[in-house]
């Protein structure tokens, strides 16, 4: 048995050995197209602030203005006495806004993922998950008690078969918009393959909310999809609102199952409530703003094209995430590098997130950023794939 210490630089080696080593770097600046780091400016292209909103005027006057009335910490869990106006005032305007009875906050995304699942399911239920699902639903729905498959990426069809071979309480996990692909998940097809085998089907849209849909409504809008066939819609508000924290939208009864017994919600703290009042504001701002909405698609679309042209390796991704699929981990950390030398920020992804030879540069796009910025990624990019 090897003791912690020995177990410690077991892990650290082999991390460095494989080129999987991770390390942070450290803004100095605001969120934004952007962001000095150790002094040097860089152009951001790997940020989930995909609405330009984490810093903006209006989200931070929020922030500051519920600060000076409520102050910084929430003080308890919400069910003590940290639940305090703002975040009632959120979980009401986000329930409006999602065409659901009921929306409740999370302190995080990872939070509301997990502890959904582990209210939900029981033992002897049966729970599915895309097998590119984030790492919080699948922590979820491994810990959760219930017997847990993977369905290959996207195929509704090997879903049903393997609803069609069980019997009891069946839920369906999806990622509306998958975090390190960008593809969209086939929400409708997921939805009549629910409908047909009596499961019901949870949509984690963090990265949909706000960006997808005519009102940013998200995948389950753009999908033309309600509650009777969502039943469970969970979104955070870290990546479009540019804030922090996650909610679940749904029934009265799912919300007051969770306020009753979701462990990652009554056991932690609430989110500062000048969180919840910036977030408020966030939301505000996306429905008023549209432009936001069709300036990203522009960028989306002029950054594809582009890239076409150039014959970089596209992955099929219509959302704000343009990943650059570069199969060696050691091959992308070398972009990633190359491009950061040249004073752009584009992060290489690779195992455990993605699967072993599928390591990338992830893109993301921003309403923030401008067509010059985005013309000067692809000039940078022509450049390091040609000296590759
Ligand atoms: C970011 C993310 C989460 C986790 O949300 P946090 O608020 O960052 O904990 C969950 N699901 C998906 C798909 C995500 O991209």
């Amino acid at each position: 048995m090897a003791s912690f210490p020995e177990r410690l630089a077991t892990v650290l080696d082999r991390r460095r050995e494989d080129g999987l080593y991770r390390q942070r770097i450290t803004l100095e600046s605001a969120q934004g197209p952007l962001v000095r780091v150790a002094g040097r400016q860089y152009l951001n292209f790997c940020s989930n602030d995909y609405l330009g909103l984490a810093a903006h005027p209006r989200v931070v006057a929020a922030f500051r203005q519920a600060a000076a009335s409520y102050g910084v910490g929430s003080g308890a869990s919400h069910l003590v006495c940290g639940h305090s106006a703002p975040h009632r005032e959120l979980e009401e305007a986000l329930a409006a806004f999602t065409g659901r009875p009921r929306a409740l906050l999370f302190s995080s995304g990872y939070a509301a993922n997990t502890g959904v699942l582990a209210s939900l399911l029981r033992a002897g239920d049966h729970v599915f998950e895309d097998r590119l699902n984030h790492a919080s639903l699948l922590d979820g729905g491994l810990h959760s008690g219930a017997r847990f498959q993977r369905f290959p990426h996207g195929d509704v069809a090997a879903l049903r078969g393997r609803l069609a071979a069980v019997d009891g309480p069946k839920l369906v996990v999806v990622d509306g918009v998958f975090s390190m692909d960008g593809d969209t998940a086939p929400l409708a097809g997921l939805a009549a393959a629910c409908a047909d085998h009596d499961a019901w089907l949870m949509v984690d849209d963090a990265h949909g909310f706000g960006v997808m849909g005519e009102r940013g409504g998200g995948s389950t809008e753009a999908a033309g999809l309600a509650m009777a066939e969502v039943p469970v819609l969970m979104a955070t508000l870290g990546k479009a609102l540019g804030t922090a924290g996650a909610f679940i939208a749904g029934s009265e009864a799912l919300i007051e199952a969770l306020i009753q017994q979701c462990r990652t919600y009554v056991y932690t703290t609430a989110l500062p409530p000048a969180v919840a009042a910036a977030s408020l504001a966030s939301l505000q701002l996306l429905q008023e703003e549209g432009w936001r909405r069709e300036h990203l698609a522009g960028l989306v679309g002029r950054f594809r094209e582009g890239a076409e042209q150039l014959g970089l390796p596209l992955m099929d991704s219509a959302s704000a995430i343009q990943p650059l699929q570069l199969g060696d981990a050691a091959r992308a950390v070398s972009f990633s590098e190359r491009l950061r030398r040249r004073g752009l920020l584009i992060g290489a992804i690779r195992p455990p997130t993605v699967p072993a030879g599928t390591s990338r540069l992830r893109i993301t796009l921003s309403a923030a950023h401008t067509q010059e910025q985005v013309d000067q990624l692809l000039e940078q990019l022509a450049a390091c794939f040609a000296g590759s």
